[in-house]
Parts: structure tokens; C-alpha cells; sequence
């Protein structure tokens, strides 16, 4: 696909709804999870957030809580921190228990299905938003191109991962150029805006909470990075330990 392709029909109408769109495995969610969609959602000023936790996700090992908990976790988490509504969309969870595997592409296509004909989808913006571990990823996600043309993407710096543009792939990164702008512009149309926020640095990562709870069960270091509720719910129910 060229890259002139992908923006041939941006819809450059005002925009009058934005959904932050935050997919993950949440296994669990942690404090970086909570601090991020927080940061974003009042700086792009979205209406609504809404929660999409992976079923499994294809390109990690299996997830150690079950789904059932995992979307337990993320309503505790999120339950009144929030300046904005939230929902848990749970289409991938449901994909992955018929077996079929799920892909952002597919979540977004659905997503913007739901509102029916052009016009209401030109005035309502998805936006995208991933840590900078799975910008690096990107260009190996299914037709991820084409998330181009349904959500704008916003990309949040993490300790460890480069945002270095020339270390990515040619044509993904020649996409994400072009598409780069201002944060203001994704006010402006309904989808294909990128935005790197450079100035973030939470050193959170679900993998270590889970495998210092396994080791040393809940420390000081570990509980100060799980929400007060998701600490108190894993006790009861014995995830990671
Ligand atoms: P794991 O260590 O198991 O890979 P994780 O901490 O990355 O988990 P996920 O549920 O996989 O958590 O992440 C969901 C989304 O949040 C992803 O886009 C990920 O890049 C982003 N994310 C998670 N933690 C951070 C963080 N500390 N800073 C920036 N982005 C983050």
C-alpha cells in the first residue's frame, strides 16, 4: 500500500466525539497503566475511554490470570480515578473464547462498525494509544496499515525503548512521518494523526510485578505499583503467587 493511500480519505470534518482506545493484557494492570490513560485522557481531552483487554495475546506467552480476573482488575483499577467515563470492551476477550485470534485491526474495524454510516464516523475520533515497546512492534501487527485509516495513534516513551524513528521499519516509519503533527490536529479529523509523547518515564512493567510477587510475594516496591483495590483482590484470589 502507498503512503498517499492511506490518507486519501481523511475525513478532515470537526470532530465532535474522541475515544481513547487502550488495549492490553493487564495481567495485572498496574500503577503505569492507570497513570498513562489518566495523562492522556485529559491532555487529548477525549470524552470516553474505553478498556480493551487482549484475549490471548499472539505475540506473548500465556497470560497467567484469566480473562474473568483480568477484566476484574481493570474495573477495580479504573473504578472512580477517571475525570471521564470508561467501558471494558470485551470483543477480544469473547474472539479468543470461540477461538478465533484477535487483532487490533479487527477491534477497531468493529469499533467503528458500531456507529453505522460515514458521516458519524467521521465525527468520532479513535485514538490509539501504546506504550513504546509495541511502537517498535508495529510493523509486525496484521494489516497495520490500515489502523492508519481508522484511529489516530499516540505512543507513550517508556524507560528501555527508543523512539528513534530511523530505528523502525522503512515504510512504517515513513507512514508515521508523514502522519506526525501536532497534538492539536487529532481535534481535527477522526483518524490518521500519530503523536510520540517523549516526556513520559513511568519503569513499570506487568511482567516484573508478576514475577516479584511470585518470588517475594507483595513487598513495598510491588504494592506501590499495584492500585489499592487490585492489591486487595489478588490477595484474596492468589494470581501470582
Ligand atoms: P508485560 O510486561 O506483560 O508485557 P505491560 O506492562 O507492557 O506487560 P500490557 O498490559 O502489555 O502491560 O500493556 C498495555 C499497553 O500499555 C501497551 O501498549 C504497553 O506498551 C503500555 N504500557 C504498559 N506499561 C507502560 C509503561 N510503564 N509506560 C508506557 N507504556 C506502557
Amino acid at each position: 500500500m502507498g503512503v498517499k493511500s492511506v490518507f486519501a480519505n481523511a475525513a478532515a470534518t470537526a470532530v465532535k466525539r474522541s475515544i481513547l482506545v487502550f488495549g492490553g493484557s493487564f495481567d495485572p494492570v498496574h500503577m503505569g497503566h492507570l497513570a498513562l490513560v489518566q495523562h492522556f485522557a485529559k491532555r487529548l481531552e477525549v470524552d470516553e475511554v474505553r478498556l480493551v483487554p487482549a484475549g490471548q495475546p499472539w505475540q506473548k506467552a500465556q497470560l497467567k490470570a484469566t480473562a474473568e480476573q483480568r477484566i476484574k482488575m481493570l474495573e477495580l483499577a479504573f473504578d472512580e480515578q477517571l475525570s471521564v467515563p470508561f467501558s471494558i470492551d470485551q470483543q477480544e476477550v469473547e474472539r479468543a473464547a470461540a477461538q478465533i485470534p484477535s487483532y487490533t485491526v479487527d477491534t477497531l474495524t468493529n469499533m467503528r462498525s458500531q456507529w453505522g454510516n460515514a458521516q458519524s464516523n467521521e465525527e468520532i475520533a479513535l485514538i490509539l494509544l501504546i506504550g513504546a515497546d509495541q511502537f517498535h512492534n508495529f510493523a509486525t501487527w496484521k494489516n497495520w496499515q490500515q489502523i492508519f485509516k481508522l484511529a489516530h495513534i499516540v505512543v507513550a516513551a517508556r524507560p528501555g525503548y527508543s523512539l528513534q524513528l530511523d530505528t523502525l521499519p522503512r515504510e512504517f516509519a515513513a507512514l508515521w512521518q508523514q502522519a506526525n503533527g501536532a497534538i492539536e490536529d487529532l481535534k481535527q479529523c477522526s483518524f490518521g494523526k500519530t503523536w510520540l509523547e517523549t516526556d513520559l518515564a513511568w519503569d513499570i512493567s506487568a511482567t516484573r510485578i508478576r514475577d516479584e510477587l511470585q518470588q517475594q510475594g507483595q513487598t513495598k516496591e510491588t504494592t506501590s505499583l499495584i492500585p489499592r483495590k487490585v492489591l486487595d483482590y489478588l490477595q484474596v484470589h492468589h494470581i501470582y503467587n
